[in-house]
């Protein structure tokens, strides 16, 4: 397998801090909670970086800028049944399996009604030997564009809707190792009744440029232990410690560019939805950034990471010092 696979954007490692809570609801999962306001910031173009994020006004250290739901998401498969199949949440582990969903299983009530969107379609067929491929040869975004594809066929989302978010660049080489995956997925929904119109979108060309994407834009979400203790302990632990539950695609967050030492950060407290936070002080007019992989690296393996796993060379200014 090409190690060009092996990465997706890495949470930033800066847990020293204990998570400071504003004013912005962390009931995220309901509909209706007081609107807060706009988030402060703007995306805007650069002629060096293309898009890039912007902060409107001057905003705080460890300041929350805004908060962000996945247009797709997918349980890691060692989490699958950990975690929430739809939030990610972490289950309780004693908790048996849901007898209505025999492999998998949701956190709430409302995690299993939003689910709807993707898993009416998805429970019309066997997945056992597309879950089997994607394990055996260490995949995951293809969980994410089977998700994506459930919901495109429900019409919940449109078919080119990641089409916004900047794409890898595929070699041949890489095209033709998604073949077999790519004719898995088709073939796993074509044994089920799902009308051939209603997966016509579902081309190599569309696997492509989707996974293209995903690629690059996917965020490895990592839930910090249940309890606040377990937050302290997971800052003391190794950064190799496996607390990765799932992977997601979002929307802002991708138009966040990439520095090795970030004035803003990702993280998620209880499940999918994603928290960006400012590091320090931010200036108002001042781009936010984050670091898309694991900042404690050195030099010359930051630059490999950062070439194969997101196809450029860091210029940041960290970087530049050669630190
Ligand atoms: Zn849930
Ligand atoms: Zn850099």
């Amino acid at each position: 397998m090409s190690s060009l696979f092996r990465y997706s954007r890495w949470a930033s490692q800066f847990k020293k801090s204990p998570p400071i809570f504003t004013s912005f609801s962390t009931a995220t999962t309901d509909a209706q909670p007081n609107r807060p306001s706009p988030p402060p910031i703007r995306v805007g173009l650069t002629d060096s970086v293309g898009r890039a994020v912007f902060a409107t006004r001057r905003i705080g250290a460890g300041e929350l800028i805004h908060t962000a739901k996945p247009i797709v998401a997918h349980p890691s498969l060692p989490s699958l049944h950990k975690v929430c199949y739809f939030c990610l949440r972490k289950l309780p582990s004693q908790k048996p399996h849901s007898e209505a969903h025999k492999n998998v299983a949701f956190c709430s009530e409302h995690c299993k009604d939003q689910s709807k969107n993707f898993y009416e379609i998805e429970k019309k067929a066997d997945w056992s030997r597309f879950n089997e491929y994607c394990r055996l040869q260490g995949l995951k975004y293809p969980l994410l564009v089977k998700r994506f594809a459930c919901q495109v066929m429900s019409g919940v989302v449109s078919a080119d809707i990641l089409d916004i978010l900047q794409p890898a660049n595929l070699t041949s080489e890489m095209v033709s190792m998604m073949e077999k995956e790519f004719c898995l997925l088709r073939s796993t929904f074509q044994e089920t009744d799902i009308k051939g119109e209603q997966m016509a979108f579902l081309t190599k060309e569309w696997y492509t440029g989707v996974l293209a994407r995903m690629r690059i834009n996917a965020f490895r979400v990592e839930l910090p232990g249940g309890s606040y203790e377990d937050l302290l302990s997971s800052a003391a632990a190794s950064i190799e410690a496996e607390i990765a539950v799932g992977n997601a695609v979002y929307m802002l967050p991708s138009f966040y560019n990439h520095d090795c030492d970030p004035n803003a950060h990702i993280l998620w407290m209880e499940n999918v939805d994603a928290r960006l936070k400012t590091l320090r002080n931010i200036e108002a007019g001042e781009e936010l950034r984050i670091c898309y992989i694991d900042a404690s690296m050195n030099y010359k393996t930051r630059q490999t990471v950062l070439y194969e796993g997101f196809g450029f060379l860091c210029n940041c200014p960290r970087c530049l010092s050669n630190d």
